[in-house]
């Protein structure tokens, strides 16, 4: 088990002015940040780091969404950080999401969902390499 994850604040919670809000998240429930970036996604770059979703309705408009504005892309450490993280940003659709948590706050629909959690640790891995060189995470 790593103790390692991968999240994105996503260009609607950016739009709307939660990125502090989201880190002040973050921070309170323990996670660590090993490695963070203020960016901008290509259509074909969201296009990539989504490819597991290709074959899915959504995929055009969520590579659409995700390449719209800058987004924060963060890699985060704890104990536990995969199943951790997932807890505190709450079910994929805000509507389901438990109260309080970061998608309940924050997200505006299915779609737009404020952000991104890796869901194994394998895929943490991924895309902290997919967004990160080596150099620029600090453990
Ligand atoms: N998504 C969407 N419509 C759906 C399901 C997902 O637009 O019906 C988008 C949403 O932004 C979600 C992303 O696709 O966060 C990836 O979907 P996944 O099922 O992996 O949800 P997550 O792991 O982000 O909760
Ligand atoms: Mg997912």
């Amino acid at each position: 088990m790593s103790n390692l994850t991968f999240t994105m604040i996503k260009p609607d919670a950016v739009r709307n002015g939660h990125i502090g809000a989201i880190l002040a998240k973050m921070n309170e429930a323990g996670f660590k940040i090993v490695a963070m970036k203020y960016t901008h996604l290509s259509p074909a770059k969201a296009g990539e780091f989504y490819e597991v979703h290709k074959e899915r309705p959504f995929y055009g408009e969520l590579v659409e969404f995700m390449s719209s504005g800058p987004i924060v892309a963060a890699v985060l450490q704890k104990e536990n950080a995969v199943a951790d993280f997932r807890t505190l940003i709450g079910a994929t659709n805000p509507a389901e999401a438990a109260p309080g948590t970061i998608r309940a706050l924050y997200a505006t629909n299915v779609g737009e969902n404020a952000v991104h959690g890796a869901d194994s640790d394998e895929n943490a891995l991924r895309e902290a390499n997919f967004h990160f060189a080596g150099t620029e995470m600090f453990f």
